[in-house]
């Protein structure tokens, strides 16, 4: 498995593929453990780094995973098949705004998908989240840019950025929702239901 881990980790750089950090996915690895998540959502698979190592937790867990980019796509499922998790990992190709979900409800969401687009995924997906359910969003740093939106001198950047700080204020105003933000890896978010914490 970890000649497994290594080789995704290698072809992640080589290409140019965004994958979570080290620290980052241990944290959400060890929260897997601690409050153990059994059924896990995740928005953004990329090559299945992060859905793989979550999975591999333990045998009981089970990932629905959603890419829209068919070549990560198709890398997402060989490298799932590879590390034999293709029974416990689901991976969906669509954007995930126009994904259906029905009867379903998860432990933990993931968001880890278009950083502009981090509310509309918060507001859509947190009716599937179980009642004492976790919605973990990573990059609240985005590389230290958050909170310095004004100051950035490319315009596509600051409105990804701005987008950002958009989404902690949401976060932070949000009634339903209360939500530490941790200085891990790029920054992380644990958000919980306030009646459920
Ligand atoms: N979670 C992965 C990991 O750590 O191994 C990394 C995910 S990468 C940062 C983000 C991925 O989300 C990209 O592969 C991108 O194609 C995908 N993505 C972005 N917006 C999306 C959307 N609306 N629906 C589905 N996938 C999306």
């Amino acid at each position: 498995m970890k000649e497994k881990i290594l080789e995704i980790e290698k072809y992640a750089k080589e290409n140019n593929v965004p994958i979570i950090e080290k620290e980052s996915i241990a944290y959400i690895m060890q929260y897997i453990k601690e409050n153990n998540i059994k059924n896990i959502l995740e928005i953004g698979s990329a090559i299945g780094y992060s859905s793989i190592l979550m999975a591999s937790v333990d045998p009981s867990i089970t990932i629905t995973t959603i890419e829209r980019d068919e070549t990560r796509y198709m890398e997402c499922l060989k490298n799932i098949k590879k590390c034999e998790l293709d029974k416990r990992i689901n991976v969906v190709y669509q954007d995930a705004l126009e994904v259906n979900l029905t009867g379903v409800s998860y432990d933990l969401i993931f968001i880890d998908a278009a950083k502009g687009q981090y509310t509309k995924f918060f507001e859509k997906f947190k009716y599937f989240l179980s009642k004492k359910g976790t919605i973990i969003t990573d990059n609240l740093k985005f590389h230290g840019y958050v909170g310095k939106s004004s100051a950035i001198e490319s315009k596509n950047l600051r409105q990804l950025v701005s987008k950002i700080e958009g989404y902690i204020d949401f976060l932070k105003n949000n009634d339903e929702f209360t939500t530490e933000i941790l200085d891990i890896g790029d920054g992380i978010g644990i958000s919980k239901r306030k009646d459920e914490k």
